[in-house]
């Protein structure tokens, strides 16, 4: 299996060379040169598989130039870290599915993938005897998944830059708790705009970048999305298992288009029909809502909302949805974004929109709606939905058809968004293990001034040669 650009400027290269290479030299996003299918014959044999089982044989599908005991061991390593035994397993409340997807050591989807990318990372750096400094910057629930990702890693340094102050204390002591020797937190004093303009200014000085093998972790990496078509199939085994139902929709809090584009290639890959729908959940940032409703792609300004994971206006990974509705038209889909980032606006016509509501259906949930749907929920199931879940289930119940299960990504654990339950049941949700005492434990971060050259002369003294 080969990957190439979705603009098209790349000749194709290896699962292994996508990973190192993140973001496509052209400017655009990897993908595999063509999508495999699932014959009905594995899925008979599928149907009884674990987790990793499950992850080995459809990994293989994508990897071929990793051996399958390396990719098995990398996998095994990966979810040894969750604590419960089905890694994701799925509960039923009422009428809907909750895929849990928050049994990860910081208590997010995030860590399904990232624990996976750091264990392929460590593998290739072994195999080729070299090192990597990777660099990035959070808002808050990435950070921690990418530090938990690498943490202890004898070929890696990561350096995570945050916005000093401006993220949740939780968020804050997850990363900063984390001593190894190869973990440097920064503060960054300014916003996560600054932050982020900082990693981007340091990937764009290519003799630096260059010269200290600088990596990313962010979410356009294709073994991140990798790593969540399997919760997607997993669940879809479980479903049609319990209800004798073949065709299932999934609902997905959305933010960067990465774990909704997962459960689009899931959609791809087994039965037509299988996944019926892909209700694509938003918060008040409702860009993909207008997208999938009215076919309308224009930027306007973020706000700030409950569930901030998903406070982001352009979605990373759309263009890669984009290469597939435009059937793999590279020319088109570069021609398109060259102009997106001129002036910051899609338009698709009545063809494409009746193609685009076939994949998706799509709500944008209100503040007063996430935090009553975390309220009722509650009282009517005695369970808690974290502000991001809650957006989801909202958004399943007006989008979901009665005749088709519906399964909603649970993508955070409701003690790490503890303010806005508090708010929304009048009292704070019970604390997990993970996220006992670290206040009280020790901790190590750099506050920096928002500044690129203060940041790189602090990465070249720190940096892996
Ligand atoms: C990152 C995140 C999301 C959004 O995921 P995308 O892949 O960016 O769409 C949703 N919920 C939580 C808790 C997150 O951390």
């Amino acid at each position: 299996m080969h990957y190439i650009s979705t603009r098209g400027g790349i000749s194709p290269i290896s699962f292994k060379d996508a990973v190192m290479m993140g973001l496509a030299r052209d400017g655009g996003l990897l993908l595999p040169e063509v999508l495999p299918t699932v014959d009905p014959k594995s899925l008979r044999r599928w149907q009884s598989y674990s987790f990793q089982q499950l992850a080995s044989e459809i990994f293989r599908l994508f990897i071929t130039d990793i051996a399958v005991d390396q990719l098995e061991k990398i996998i095994t390593r990966s979810y040894a870290t969750f604590s419960h035994p089905e890694i994701t397993p799925l509960v039923k409340k009422g009428d809907i599915f909750i895929l849990e997807l928050f049994h990860g050591p910081t208590l997010a989807f995030k860590d399904v993938a990232l624990q996976f990318l750091g264990n392929v990372f460590e593998h290739i750096l072994e195999e080729t005897g070299s090192k990597m400094n990777i660099i990035g910057a959070t808002s808050g629930d990435t950070g921690s998944a990418a530090i938990y990702g690498v943490r202890g890693k004898e070929r890696i340094n990561i350096f995570i830059l945050h916005p000093h102050k401006r993220v949740s204390p939780i968020q804050e002591l997850q990363m900063t708790t984390v001593i190894d020797p190869n973990v440097f937190n920064l503060a960054i004093k300014g916003t996560f705009d600054d932050a982020q303009a900082i990693v981007k200014a340091i990937f764009n000085d290519i003799p630096f970048k260059d010269k200290y093998h600088l990596g990313a972790v962010n979410s356009i990496n294709w073994a991140r999305i990798l790593a969540q078509i399997v919760y997607y199939v997993y669940a879809w085994f479980k479903v049609t298992a319990e209800t004798g139902e073949e065709s299932i929709d999934f609902s997905v809090p959305t933010g960067n288009f990465g774990d909704i584009f997962a459960g689009y290639i899931a959609r791809n890959i087994l039965p037509q029909g299988a996944i019926r729908k892909l209700i694509l959940a938003t918060n008040e940032n409702n860009l993909l809502t207008r997208f999938v409703t009215r076919g309308d792609y224009s930027v306007s300004e973020v706000v700030a909302t409950s569930s901030p994971s998903m406070d982001i206006q352009v979605a990373s990974n759309f263009e890669r949805y984009l290469y597939y509705l435009y059937d793999c038209d590279t020319d088109r889909t570069k021609r398109d974004f060259e102009g997106f980032s001129q002036c910051g606006k899609l338009r698709f016509d009545d063809n494409l929109l009746r193609t685009i509501q076939q994949d998706f259906a799509s709500k944008s949930v209100t503040e007063p709606e996430t935090l009553g749907t975390i309220r009722t929920f509650y009282s009517e199931h005695d369970y808690l939905l974290d502000p991001h879940t809650a957006v989801g289930v909202n958004a399943a119940r007006a989008c979901a058809s009665a005749d088709v299960p519906v399964v909603c990504l649970a993508t955070a654990h409701p003690a790490k968004f503890g303010a806005a339950v508090t708010q929304a049941i009048g009292k704070s949700p019970e604390t997990p293990p993970e996220l006992k005492g670290l206040e009280n434990k020790e901790s190590r971060c750099e506050v920096l001034d928002p500044d690129v050259k203060t940041v790189q002369d602090y990465i070249a003294h720190r940096a892996l040669l």
